[in-house]
């Protein structure tokens, strides 16, 4: 049995016309579910996030900017434009994140359909991203003693740079993050040297594929940070699925087929207490994709 999270309010996560996000392929994934019952599953709607939860991961400061920026139809960059109603969105994204963490730690097999705002930082943010919902999560389930350590396996196409900034001297969090090599591609930064600071040093990995990588590299790449997971051992896991590390998508050039997510899913489908959130994808394909990684993650 699958649990999916998904709130209508997530279709109001929108930039506007021309722009890449299409918040509408939650929609689509649905439909396409519920026509081809490939699968079980049970539809969960999330509550929003509250304001002192968003604290454990942003810094005051930054939360105020952008309640006054949704205001006034601001942007926090010139790719993230803000309004009342995509401010709302993100709210029930880390809802959606946090009910999704929850149901993982009761050994649930969980997927947010938005989530993994892995570009959002503790005091600014771009890339389409506004709160970063998992580090949300996780900090509140380490406040809530719920978990001790958790692991971001984030393998979407981009570097995970807000992650890796709010957890950057954090030994209890292990951030890996599977991308295209940032000199050729949005952030920019991302490189193997970012290894953490602090008490954080050696719990930080960036792992960069050069662009045009096909499905070898990049499952090469997955095993080595599967063998990084296993040896720390986390109570929790968060994976961050991209779905612009395939072949078609118009902002990258990772190669990855669509059987290839089969693959992934039938990988990450051995991890216990883990939710998978649907972070980047810009092509016409994402439900598909979404759906190829779910065949191989719901198997047997
Ligand atoms: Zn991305």
């Amino acid at each position: 049995m699958l649990h999916i999270i998904y709130h209508p309010e997530y279709l109001n996560y929108s930039f506007g016309p021309g722009h890449p996000f299409w918040p509408q392929r939650a929609k689509i994934f649905l439909e396409l579910i519920k026509r081809q019952k490939r699968f079980a599953y049970t539809l969960h709607t999330p509550a929003k996030a509250m304001r002192q939860d968003l604290e454990l991961a942003h810094t005051r400061e930054y939360l105020d900017r952008v309640m006054q920026l949704a205001k006034t139809r601001g942007a926090l960059s010139i790719d993230t434009p803000v309004s009342e109603g995509i401010l709302d969105a993100a709210y029930y994204c880390a809802g959606g994140t946090e009910l999704a963490s929850r149901l993982a730690l009761e050994g649930k097999r969980v997927i947010n359909l938005l989530g993994g705002l892995h570009h959002a930082g503790k005091n600014n943010a771009s890339g389409f991203c506004i709160f970063n919902d998992h580090a949300i999560a996780i900090k509140k389930l380490q406040k809530q003693k719920k978990i001790k350590t958790a692991f971001v396996f984030d393998i979407d196409v981009h570097a995970g740079q807000g992650t890796q900034e709010i957890f950057y001297d954090d030994p209890t969090v292990f951030t890996l993050s599977i991308h295209q090599d940032p000199r050729t591609i949005y952030p920019g930064v991302g490189f193997p040297n970012e290894t953490g600071d602090g008490k954080g040093k050696g719990f930080n990995r960036n792992i960069i594929l050069a662009p045009g990588s096909g499905e070898a590299e990049f499952l090469q790449a997955v095993r080595e940070g599967l063998s990084l997971h296993a040896k720390f051992n986390a109570n929790f896991t968060v994976l961050v699925l991209g779905a612009d590390t395939y072949k078609g998508d118009p902002l990258a050039d990772i190669k990855l087929e669509l059987e290839s997510y089969q693959t992934l899913g039938r990988l990450f489908s051995k991890i216990k207490r883990m939710c998978v959130l649907c972070a980047g994808g810009y092509s016409k394909q994402v439900p598909e994709i979404w759906l190829a990684f779910l065949d191989g993650f719901l198997e047997r």
